[in-house]
């Protein structure tokens, strides 16, 4: 099969480790030649030989008007026409700042960056520099991006490849992360009683996204809220995922908490690269060039970026624009759900506004271990079933699927046929 994705990712794999710029892109966990992506318009991309997919990965999330949007594309074009970068302030900021400060009330004061993984280093300094506490509780399967400090037991990437920690992290920079079950009350009380004048924040993805989808019960979430009030720790809610994605005021707008410090990316910058983070005023007047905590980015507020993700943000805005999303996910979820039904697969399926899960098990999990006790190797078979009927999903059991404004009831359709015969061979 020495086609050009097969030369492409061997010529790749010569000059860039492991042939790919990210990890979860090679498909170590689910085998095979990953597509080498050549275009994408709408729903759809095309690898290098001309292959059509209906694309669910939308950039690994950021993709929520398609690809190639009319719109996106013109804003980054004239923006570019007048500039790529300048290192000083720029009018468009305020305007990013002001719509996403009114969106996400609980976000007084932003701050652009240019990663999620930026904007959660950023986060867990800004918590330990208010609190003066060193210690974060984090979840085991929820992924904060590539950070030092919070690179335990990480989910997706770092789980995908079996290695939860990674090698170049020395266990001194990681003595003060405390890991802790998702989804546990009694695990997250008794962390709070042993060592809760020592805990700065806590640090969740509200609705996890890295361990395929799993929510936060109320009761945890509320549990959450309670014990940082308690005892004087931040409560920092990982949006990266989740903001403007599962609804426009992110999975806090869902669950009606107010956390202290939220971090934004991928949706955010609109396809571009960006990520933010914010707190109400007290919090976020301790940063540089006010305050002791230090923070800096030589291409923060990058104008492209900050273009499209102006340009994003007013067209999520739309009304009907989250419900439509929102039905559009349901009906992938539901018709995947009775196709597997209908061929005796055991297989469940959830989605929350334009992001969803799709788990080879009998129940939805509510856990990372729930998570780990799916069927992987079904779901392998059935990624690869999927990808030659042109139904690019992400490669990697543990990764949420995201539905874009561009797909259509053709889109979902097809990819029910697909999925119509793909479970009749699993
Ligand atoms: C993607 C992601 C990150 C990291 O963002 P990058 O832009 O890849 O650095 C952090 N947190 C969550 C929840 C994410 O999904």
């Amino acid at each position: 099969m020495s086609n050009a994705n097969e030369v492409a990712f061997q010529k790749a794999k010569k000059v860039i480790p492991g042939g790919v710029n990210s990890p979860v892109r090679a498909f170590g966990s689910v085998g095979g030649t990953p597509r080498t992506i050549d275009r994408g318009a709408g729903s759809k991309i095309y690898d290098v030989t001309g292959k059509e997919f209906i694309d669910y990965v939308g950039s690994w999330g950021p993709l929520i008007l398609g690809h190639a949007h009319p719109d996106i594309v013109r804003v980054v074009q004239q923006t570019a026409e007048r500039g790529l970068s300048f290192g000083a302030p720029t009018e468009k900021e305020i305007e990013l700042a002001e719509m996403i400060t009114r969106l996400v009330p609980s976000m007084e004061q932003i701050r652009l960056v240019s990663s999620g993984t930026e904007a959660t280093m950023s986060a867990i300094r800004l918590a330990r520099g208010f609190t003066g506490k060193p210690k974060i509780i984090k979840f085991e399967g929820c992924y904060h991006g590539h950070s030092d400090s919070l690179l335990v037991k990480a989910g997706s990437g770092a789980l995908t490849f079996g290695q939860p920690s990674s090698a170049g992290v020395p266990s001194e920079l990681t003595s003060h992360t405390i890991v802790l079950d998702y989804n546990n009350v009694e695990m997250l009380n008794r962390a709070f009683s042993e060592a809760g004048d020592e805990i700065a924040g806590v640090i969740i993805e509200p609705i996890a996204g890295n361990m395929n989808l799993v929510k936060a019960s109320p009761d945890f979430v509320s549990a959450l809220r309670n014990l940082c009030d308690r005892y004087g720790a931040l409560l920092i809610y990982d949006e990266v995922m989740t903001g403007f994605r599962v609804g426009i005021s992110g999975a806090q707008g869902i669950q009606g908490v107010t956390p202290d410090i939220t971090t934004l990316g991928k949706v955010i910058g609109g396809g571009m690269p960006m990520g933010a983070f914010g707190a109400r005023r007290e919090i976020m007047d301790r940063l540089a060039p006010i305050g002791p905590v230090y923070q800096a980015g030589t291409l923060s507020g990058n104008p492209v970026s900050v273009a499209a993700g102006i340009r994003t943000l007013q067209l999520i805005q739309e009304p009907e624009f989250f419900d439509d999303l929102t039905k559009v996910t349901r009906r992938l979820v539901d018709g995947m759900t009775e196709m597997a039904k209908k061929h005796s697969v055991d297989f469940c399926a959830d989605s929350v506004g334009g992001m969803f899960g799709m788990y080879f098990s009998r129940s939805i999990p509510e856990s990372f271990s729930d998570v780990m006790a799916s069927d992987r190797e079904r779901f392998n078979k059935f990624f690869h079933l999927m990808l030659d009927r042109g139904v690019y999903l992400a490669p990697s059991a543990f990764e949420a699927g995201f539905v874009s404004s561009a797909h259509s009831e053709a889109d979902i359709a097809a990819t029910l046929d697909a999925a119509d015969e793909t479970f009749a061979k699993l």
